[in-house]
């Protein structure tokens, strides 16, 4: 089982450095992570350290493709308010 990074990623490398497998690794569009080695960290930490350290909601899914960290867990701002906030923007 291992964890997937999709296109939301902005290639900050913060998850690089935190990983104890070495499974991600620079690739373009963005970075990637090498399922062989993914060992969703089990035998070290208590959580995911890629998922726990990444900074953009859903940049990282879990291995039945749900998002890590959903939108408005990170920001606080509920998924719903943003898409009114978005669409008042966006109107003007
Ligand atoms: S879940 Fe753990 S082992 Fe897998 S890529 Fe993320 S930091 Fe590395
Ligand atoms: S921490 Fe998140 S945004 Fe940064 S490189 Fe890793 S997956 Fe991409």
């Amino acid at each position: 089982m291992a964890l997937s990074i999709v296109d939301s990623c902005v290639n900050c490398w913060a998850c690089y450095d935190v990983c104890p497998s070495d499974a991600i690794y620079e690739s373009k569009p963005h970075f990637k992570i090498n399922a062989r080695k993914c060992t969703e960290c089990e035998d070290d930490y208590a959580a995911p350290q890629c998922a726990s350290i990444c900074p953009i909601e859903e940049a990282i899914l879990d291995a039945s493709g749900a998002p890590m960290n959903p939108l408005g867990t990170l920001t606080g701002i509920p998924p719903e308010k943003l898409a009114e906030a978005m669409a008042e923007i966006q109107s003007r």
